[in-house]
């Protein structure tokens, strides 16, 4: 509820931790340094003052020069406190963006690891670089701008009354006369064209992505730009779009708010001649003269504190753009740890009465789902597609935690054992096995950091990649990855079977792929899973029945649902959904064989 009530920039301060007075510091320096920027002002109407009192024998003005020296000296003491002042903002910016990076990644640390499912690490590193940079660039920056502008705009208003207050009103009403001019661009009637030529100049960006993703397929079937139709239109569309805005909306209004910014001295020689014959009445002729000067040389500030005010506001919304994406991270879901964590006593799965629905999805991906793995038996998980093997295999690790009912590992709810020590228990291996850009040697290490060279070696070979470190010059210690080897899928899943053997831990998870697979390879592929599951509690995806003919149990999952249970000969007997796979399955094979026997 507090973190709510917050303004974004004080929240983004709060990860400056010990660094966060710093930031004051530097905006509090920031101001001064502004004030003493307007100094030199002052003292330019005290040297014009002494000019006038004296003029026409300028050699009787004797504070001149002290004057000048003056202004020189706080310009000079302005310029060394901003620089100052930006330091002690920069040291505090860098320590928040290095926190923010820190945290991010202990964030997402504690995050499940189907939480990486759907934001690939390349995507949370993307969201938080881009917000630790706008943060930077706000805290470092813009804060101390905006506070300077702040006082700037104050102290001018000051100024502004502070010698003649009827000339100040008359460059404040080139100012008011400005600022309305800009507001009038975004009010009224052309707030709408504002958004219409936003939304405009998103589409166009979007559009513009999906042109570049599938330029791809563009090359490939000779297409041009016009192909892409919603690209074509997004363009001509920002360009209407712009084109009115443009000429109907910002040319009258900003030509006023450049005209009067710019010039609002020239609203001073009216005022001075309106109050002249006064003036002369008064006899104070030299003071007016003097006021005059004074004004004709501060109207310029106005400008530039105009300038100040758009880009402190556009500051603003980068805060807001960078805590956003601050949050998408640091609201990462939490895997919770148990407060008297169990510990498992042996290689039983169990799933008691589990459902689990995806965050978002409407229908449960598992309903009442019950079965149990002995320790050291195999159960395959066979079923048409969208059934529910994968999600069920996820849930061992605890991808994701169950929605109702309960997984359990050697005997304890999978929830009440360490999340370190449940990961010891499982090996998995997936379809799209991930190896890293870095030696095999360290690939395969990934799952035992401890294990000797020897033991990576002999992993390797109960992997059957013998033939794999023999043809790469390097062998073991040869680099995968963009700039190092490529593999052949079926390679990869060699390498990353071998992680898996080297990890021995009781339980295996496979997602048995054969994608991509040729035959000689899925020999080898079949020799290392055996190498893998022997001894070991083994739950399966199947998606070949002719491997799964000899696991223990078989449960076929549809629907989300275990529709049956039993051994190969047992489902075939009954006669249901895997008999009907089966047989299909055989018509197949036969197929095969008799197309590549007439093929001959
Ligand atoms: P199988 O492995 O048997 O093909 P899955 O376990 O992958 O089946 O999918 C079961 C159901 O859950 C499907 O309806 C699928 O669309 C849905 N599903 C799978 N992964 C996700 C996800 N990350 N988010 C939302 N729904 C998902």
């Amino acid at each position: 509820m507090n973190q709510k009530k917050k303004s974004d920039v004080a929240v983004l301060l709060d990860y400056a931790g010990s660094h966060k007075g710093l930031t004051f510091l530097g905006l509090a320096l920031s101001a001064v340094s502004m004030l003493l920027s307007m100094a030199p002002y002052i003292c330019i109407w005290l040297a014009a003052r002494d000019l006038i009192a004296v003029a026409p024998d300028w050699t009787q003005a004797q504070s001149v020069a002290q004057y000048g020296w003056l202004a020189f000296g706080f310009a000079v003491a302005g310029i060394f406190l901003y620089f100052a002042g930006l330091m002690c903002t920069h040291l505090a910016a860098f320590r928040t963006a290095a926190n923010i990076r820190k945290q991010g990644v202990a964030r997402v640390m504690k995050a499940p690891l189907g939480f990486f499912d759907s934001n690939a690490s390349g995507l949370i590193r993307g969201r938080l670089d881009a917000a630790a940079a706008d943060t930077e660039t706000l805290l470092a920056h813009n804060l101390a701008d905006i506070v300077g502008t702040i006082t700037l705009f104050i102290a001018m208003l000051v100024m502004m009354f502070v010698f003649d207050w009827r000339m100040g009103a008359a460059c404040l009403l080139a100012a008011v006369i400005s600022i309305a001019a800009m507001f009038s661009m975004m009010g009224g009637k052309n707030a709408r064209i504002m958004a219409e030529y936003q939304a405009a100049q998103d589409r166009i960006t979007k559009a513009g992505t999906e042109y570049v993703r599938g330029i791809l397929v563009v090359k490939i079937f000779q297409q041009t730009v016009y192909s892409f139709k919603a690209f074509q239109q997004a363009i001509e569309d920002y360009s209407n779009k712009s084109e009115y805005y443009q000429a109907n909306v910002c040319r009258i209004p900003q030509s006023i708010n450049l005209t009067f910014t710019e010039g609002a001295f020239v609203f001073l020689v009216p005022a001075a001649l309106f109050l002249a014959p006064g003036v002369l009445a008064s006899g104070d002729f030299a003071g007016f003269v003097t006021n005059f000067a004074f004004y004709a040389v501060f109207s310029a500030i106005i400008s530039t504190a105009l300038a100040k005010i758009m880009f402190a506001a556009s500051g603003m919304m980068l805060a807001s753009t960078a805590l956003g994406r601050i949050n998408q991270v640091m609201c990462a879901p939490e895997l919770k740890k148990p407060e008297h964590p169990q510990k498992p006593r042996d290689g039983r799965v169990e799933f008691e009465d589990v459902s689990f629905t995806y965050n978002g999805a409407e229908t449960p991906a598992l309903s009442h789902v019950s079965f149990t793995v002995e320790p050291g038996r195999t159960v395959a998980l066979v079923g048409p597609s969208g059934g529910g093997k994968t999600t069920a295999a996820s849930l061992i690790p605890r991808f994701w935690d169950v929605t109702s009912g309960m997984v359990k590992v050697g005997g304890a709810d999978v929830r009440q054992i360490d999340p370190h020590v449940l990961m010891e228990q499982i090996a998995f291996v997936f379809q799209n096995s991930r190896l890293f850009k870095a030696s095999i040697l360290e690939n395969v290490r990934a799952s035992r950091p401890n294990a000797t060279r020897g033991e990576v070696r002999a992993a390797l070979m109960a992997a059957q990649c013998g033939d794999i470190l023999e043809k790469l010059p390097k062998g073991i210690d040869t680099q995968l990855g963009p700039e190092g080897t490529y593999l052949s899928g079926g390679e990869q899943q060699r390498i990353a079977l071998a992680r898996a053997i080297l990890k021995d831990a009781p339980i295996v998870v496979l997602d048995e792929a054969t994608a991509f697979a040729d035959p000689e390879n899925e020999a080898l592929i079949q020799k290392a899973f055996t190498t893998l599951t022997k001894g070991r509690t083994v739950i399966m995806i199947a998606h070949r029945l002719s491997t799964v003919v000899g696991a223990d149990k078989i449960l076929v999952l549809e629907g989300g649902r275990v529709v049956e249970q039993g051994s190969h000969r047992e489902l075939v007997e009954t006669g249901g959904l895997y008999a009907r796979m089966w047989a299909d399955y055989n018509q197949s094979v036969q197929w095969k064989i008799t197309s590549e026997e007439e093929a001959k």
